[in-house]
């Protein structure tokens, strides 16, 4: 079967039926990431570094194939999203920061910057915000892979970057470290340290802070329950327990549609077994970490799971129609209006 013959034969007939009529006319996907081949320092799936075969997806994704992608898998809303480069040590920030800028001429992307603790002065920073129509950071990951080792917050961001976020009511977009996630004690007092220190700042944590398990959204949930300048997204949880335990703690305003794309064009779903999250993806994908390949099963892209996931939650904790509309589309474009940058 061809990509083509499978679009239209398998991903649409299932878009039509049990996807399209849950999104309201315009969807803002608040996670995803543009980066073109020169912004590599070095290539980081050649070179051997530790981490290298975590999360392979492509050479390059300009923001051209972003909002194909986005229109291709999600046909008949206009889609908008939240876009920034690659934070990793293997990516160039200066390159990568001024095609942040460029993305930022076009209307329906919303470029964050790259920022972390030691990475530029303030000066640098207020300078990149200033020069484009730029929304707040992506934080930057001082590690590779999923080499986490003892990380915490404040080794990810300083007062340089947050006293400026705080001032403009900048979107914090941060993945948090260590293999816990925010089930891990000392993440959550980071997180509420942050929130509590920096009540202006908009601190969005990304892929629900990395519980894609229920039984880390059920450790992680209570310690950011009271914090409303705290919002998660939805990138790459495809588990409606998470969801669900989730919803059941905070308001449903506080969670908005992600993606994570490139990753979730690829057709499958992201499952647990044991104490790990593992892809279950079709055959003809690169090898990489936490990720089997398999023709022996229907698949279709992985953003339909994400929603898919916030559906089923939705229903067992009885959103109503318009406020699962609204983690699609409105709780996104209220944090992107509180920004005070533009
Ligand atoms: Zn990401």
């Amino acid at each position: 079967m061809t990509e083509q013959e499978r679009y239209e034969t398998i991903d649409m007939p299932f878009y039509e039926k049990e996807i399209r009529p849950l999104l309201p006319p315009e969807v803002l996907d608040f996670h995803t990431h543009v980066w073109k081949t020169e912004h590599w320092k070095e290539n980081p799936w050649k070179e051997q570094e530790p981490g290298a075969k975590y999360m392979k997806t492509t050479q390059e994704y300009p923001m051209e194939q972003l909002l194909a992608d986005g229109r291709r898998i999600l046909p008949g809303v206009t889609y908008k999203a939240v876009c920034f480069g690659n934070p990793t040590p293997a990516a160039d920030i200066q390159l990568g920061n001024a095609y942040i800028t460029e993305c930022g001429k076009q209307p329906e992307l919303y470029p964050l910057m790259l920022a972390g603790k030691g990475l530029s002065t303030a000066e640098e920073i207020e300078g990149v915000l200033d020069a484009g129509r730029i929304y707040g950071y992506k934080v930057f990951l001082n590690w590779f892979g999923n080499n986490y080792g003892a990380v915490t917050i404040d080794d990810m961001l300083s007062p340089t970057e947050m006293r400026i976020a705080d001032e403009r009511r900048l979107i914090v977009l941060l993945h948090v470290p260590r293999s816990e996630r925010l089930a891990d004690p000392v993440i959550q007092q980071g997180v509420r340290n942050l929130s509590q220190t920096y009540p202006q700042a908009q601190i969005v944590l990304a892929h629900c802070g990395r519980c894609y398990l229920p039984d880390e959204m059920q450790r992680a949930v209570k310690a950011i329950k009271d914090l409303d300048n705290v919002y998660l997204d939805s990138s790459m949880v495809m588990e409606p327990l998470s969801i669900e335990i989730l919803l059941n703690e905070i308001d449903s305003s506080r969670l908005l549609f992600a993606t994570d794309f490139p990753v979730p064009a690829m057709r499958g779903r992201r499952v647990y077994v044991m104490d790990h999250w593992v892809d279950l993806v079709l055959d003809g994908y690169e090898p990489s970490d936490f990720r089997v390949m398999s023709d022996n099963m229907r698949a279709s892209f992985m953003v339909y799971e994400i929603i898919l996931a916030i559906r089923r939650a939705a229903e067992r904790v009885g959103l109503s129609q318009k406020q699962l509309e609204a983690i699609f589309y409105e709780n996104g474009k209220k944090v992107i209006e509180t920004v005070k940058n533009r």
